[in-house]
């Protein structure tokens, strides 16, 4: 294992355009977990309820997730629920959060799960991320954070504390403004490098991401589909294919990095094309990868060759 994940393993119910799901497998561990696991082996950290059903447990281990860290406790699964613009698909609102058995979950890391060389802290209390860190032994090679805005209006200040200890930082558009209460994103992404990150990646649904990392900017854009079902847990696989990458890689130069950045838009795109983690349970590498080559054809530019110049009228 080189990737260890901590987040939510929940059950969803969203309402989308293209339909609705009730208690669906989801949450941010769930999701990245599956998506990292095409790259790397991964282990996951989480809690669910005496309810979470044993199909649901063998597809997150079918795919080699490691699931010594998922704790089984008496009580009910995380549950969120939301519902989708029918116009605007990135347009999203939480109905219901109920943290059940993630209310008073204390993680103990096992002997090999605190010396992993890549950790995701994703979506889940800060509190939670803060103690999965403080248990580290060794300082991991990389760490990310991902995180959305019920913790940032309820846990502010636990939330700026453990971003200042992360290399990584994950937020899409409106936690980006949130956060630093800057609306140019370009500027808001700055000022969360100001709060320790040495990269950040703004997630911004169908128009892609944009990484602030080595002091350059790359957009990485998300792949036009003609049918978007269910945007949940896009987010979360992005951060799965962008931390699977690169821990299967072992580079962290700016290149893994936008390597990196493509292959999250690559498994985000997956994600959406259906509901829960069906757009991600069945891909083989060949999948990704020609989503991939897609993706870079999409967006290679000619270069300007060095003195070439634009056939512009009267230019000097
Ligand atoms: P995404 O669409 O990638 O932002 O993530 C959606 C996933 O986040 C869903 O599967 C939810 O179960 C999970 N989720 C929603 N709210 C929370 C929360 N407050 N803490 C942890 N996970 C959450």
């Amino acid at each position: 294992m080189s990737l260890l994940v901590v987040g939510s393993v929940a059950y969803d119910s969203v309402e989308t355009g293209a339909g609705s799901r009730k208690d669906a497998l989801g949450g941010s561990a769930a999701y990245s977990s599956v998506a990292s696991s095409y790259f790397t082996r991964v282990g996951i950290v989480a809690v669910v309820g005496d309810d979470f059903r044993p199909e649901d447990l063998e597809l997150i281990v079918s795919h080699g997730v490691d699931t010594a860290g998922l704790e089984r406790r008496a009580g009910r699964t995380f549950r969120w629920s939301g519902v989708y613009g029918t116009e605007d698909v990135n347009t999203r609102r939480t109905l219901d959060t109920q943290l059940n058995v993630f209310a008073d979950f204390n993680p103990v890391l096992s002997h090999r799960d605190r010396s992993q060389p890549y950790v995701f802290l994703a979506n889940i209390d800060p509190e939670l991320q803060i103690s999965v860190l403080e248990q580290m032994e060794v300082r991991p090679k990389l760490v990310a954070l991902d995180t959305m805005n019920f913790w940032i209006e309820g846990k502010g200040d636990a939330l700026r504390r453990v971003i200042e200890q992360v290399d990584v930082l994950f937020v899409d558009e409106g936690e980006a403004r949130e956060l630093t209460g800057e609306s140019n994103l370009v500027r808001a992404a700055r000022s969360v490098m100001e709060m320790g990150p040495t990269a950040v990646v703004v997630k911004r649904g169908e128009h892609g991401a944009l990484l602030l990392h080595g002091g350059s900017l790359f957009a990485a854009p998300a792949l036009p589909l003609d049918t978007v079902v269910d945007p949940t847990g896009a987010g979360d696989s992005f951060a799965g294919g962008f931390m699977g990458y690169l821990a299967a890689s072992g580079d962290l130069g700016h290149a893994a990095f936008r390597r990196a950045a493509a292959v999250g838009s690559v498994m985000g795109s997956f994600a959406v094309e259906r509901f829960s983690l069906d757009g991600i349970a069945a891909l083989t590498g060949g999948d990704i990868e020609e989503r991939l080559r897609t993706l870079t054809d999409l967006t290679t530019l000619p270069p300007l060759g060095c003195g070439e110049r634009l056939p512009m009228r009267n230019a000097p």
